[in-house]
């Protein structure tokens, strides 16, 4: 018997694998597809997702050391300047997502864990023992048993419809978008911003959303490849026997929604170059994130709209929310209901997400209404506080889990500390252990029922914070700011470390 079956080993399956493998359990990873796909979706990381990534040591593998937060972001195709907000919590990883795929891939083929190419899941029953599976793989079909089985299969999830969990939401069909790596002439390359000179338009920025009356352009001069999308409104449907997608087509939506004929040409470099037409878009959210002994991850839990690049920061840290869960309660310390938070702490998160691209979506449509909304808006986001709020949301820097305690850091992602010696606490957690940081050296004897789940790290730090107790997912248990914990902060500590962690050892 297996101990976790992941179906996907798309990046929030792949994700999730590691997870469990650092916590001591080796998952098997079903993959329909026998090689990794070319496909790319997503451009970029935005938001927590990088901290996070940058926690597991993963950052450095991507792109080297972080960096600072950005200066500027989009909301609802609107200009976000973040040197407004006192604290700009919003990072960016621009790396495709087929390269942090194969990253995670990787770093999962490193911690033992078995990926099976070319399997593909077909069935799945469960009992209140086990979850049976039927595989069909290059050898034919065959049967699986695992203890949990976790469905990272992606929007169409077969795991989800396996279990007879549904996916309200919405599914609208009133946009088409065109995206393609293509070459641009140097003369509308403004010097100075990067951005494109467009004849009546001005500069349109890069990396922004340019809104028009037809519709939505972007301009994304990558690294790896020149990006340019146009999204128009239509009633046209579309059809099954639709034409293959051709540069002259993009060329003649960009045309729709910009009045100009910009000249892209085909792409450079060695590819694999996108070219992509994608119709409507779904925003719909599973009816639940776990049936029994099945759970769901990423998209197979929620689809919404790309815009603002959400995707990655829910659904990776979805799998880094539910892999100490799992992997605890498969190692039988678990508290009770441990597995039971995975959802109640991650699906308000994912329903702030769809409200945030439906705003975003609302916000970009044509008409004289919209626009007179996004004059107001516009106003707003002058305001310091408006900007605070947008970035915290969409980088995920408001999200806070049930606190124990009313101390202000108490179920919020640990910050960036460094401590005096210069370790930074993103090194510290690549074990993925949970820690109790002690800078005040008394806490120690706390920690003796828990010693074989968490890890003491003494030391001291230039901050207010004196003492953190932090969970593999990086959100904060408890936290003192005293030099010396008081029998009250202590007894929280205790209490926090058993609701998290479970019963102490000699209890
Ligand atoms: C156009 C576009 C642009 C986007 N841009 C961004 C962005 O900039 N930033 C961002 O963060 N997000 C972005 N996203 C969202 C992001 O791509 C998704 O959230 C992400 O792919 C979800 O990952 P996943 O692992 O949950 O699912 P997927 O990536 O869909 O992976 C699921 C995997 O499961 C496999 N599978 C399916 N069925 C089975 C089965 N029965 N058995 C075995 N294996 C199976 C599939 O082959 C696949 O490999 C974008 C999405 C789109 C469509």
């Amino acid at each position: 018997m297996e101990d976790v079956v992941i179906a996907g080993a798309g990046p929030n399956g792949l994700m999730l694998a590691c997870e469990l493998a650092l916590a001591g359990i080796r998952p098997l990873v079903l993959e329909r597809l026998p090689e990794p796909t070319t496909e790319n979706r997503a451009n970029g990381l935005v938001g927590q997702v990088v901290r996070l990534i940058d926690r597991r040591g993963l950052h450095e593998r991507l792109a080297g050391p972080i960096g600072p937060p950005v200066p500027g972001f989009v909301f609802g195709a609107m200009h976000l300047d973040l040197t407004l907000a006192e604290r700009n919590p919003l990072h960016i990883l621009g790396v495709p997502q087929r390269r942090i795929a194969a990253v995670l891939e990787e770093r999962a083929a490193e911690l033992g864990v078995e990926i099976r190419r070319g399997h593909e899941l077909t069935g799945l029953t469960q009992d209140a023992d086990a979850v049976a599976l039927e595989v069909t793989g290059p050898g034919g079909p065959y049967r699986l048993q695992a203890r949990y089985h976790v469905g990272a299969d992606g929007g169409r999830s077969v795991t989800r419809k396996l279990a007879g969990i549904g996916f309200p939401g919405v599914t609208e069909d009133r946009t088409v978008s065109h995206s393609a790596n293509a070459t641009v002439p140097a003369e509308f390359v403004d010097p100075e911003s990067g951005g494109l000179r467009i004849p009546g338009r001005g500069v349109i920025p890069p990396f922004f959303h340019y809104r028009t009356e037809t519709g939505l352009f972007a301009y994304a001069p990558f690294p790896a490849g020149t990006l340019v999308t146009a999204m128009e409104w239509t009633d046209d449907e579309g059809s099954d026997d639709e034409p293959p997608m051709s540069l002259g087509e993009v060329r003649a939506s960009i045309r729709r929604v910009l009045g100009f004929d910009l000249p892209i040409g085909e792409p450079e470099g060695a590819g694999p170059h996108l070219l992509r037409r994608l119709r409507g878009r779904n925003t719909r959210l599973a009816e639940k994130f776990r049936e029994g002994r099945v759970l769901l991850v990423g998209d197979a839990a929620h689809v919404h709209s790309a815009i603002g690049g959400p995707g990655l920061n829910l659904g990776l840290q979805d799998a880094v929310g539910l892999g100490w869960k799992l992997a605890a309660t498969l190692r039988g310390w678990a508290p009770a209901g441990l597995l039971d938070t995975y959802e109640s702490e991650r699906r308000p998160v994912a329903e702030r997400v769809v409200m945030h691209t439906q705003a975003q979506s609302a916000l970009i449509v044509p008409g004289g209404d919209v626009t007179a909304l996004r004059e107001l808006f516009g106003e707003l986001l002058r305001l310091p506080s408006t900007v605070q709020h947008i970035a915290d949301l969409m980088s995920g820097a408001d999200v806070r889990y049930a606190p124990a305690t009313d101390h202000p850091l108490d179920g919020r992602w640990a910050p960036d500390l460094m401590l005096a010696d210069g370790t930074r606490l993103a090194e510290l957690t690549r074990t993925a252990r949970p820690l109790l940081l002690d800078f005040t050296g008394s806490l120690g004897d706390e920690l003796r029922g828990w010693h074989d789940r968490v890890d003491l790290v003494p030391g001291t730090v230039p901050d207010e914070v004196t003492a953190l107790l932090i969970r593999p997912d990086g959100y904060v248990a408890w936290a003192s700011s005293s030099a010396t914990p008081d029998d009250t902060e202590r007894k929280a500590l205790r209490a926090a470390l058993e609701r998290w962690f479970g019963d102490p050892l000699d209890a």
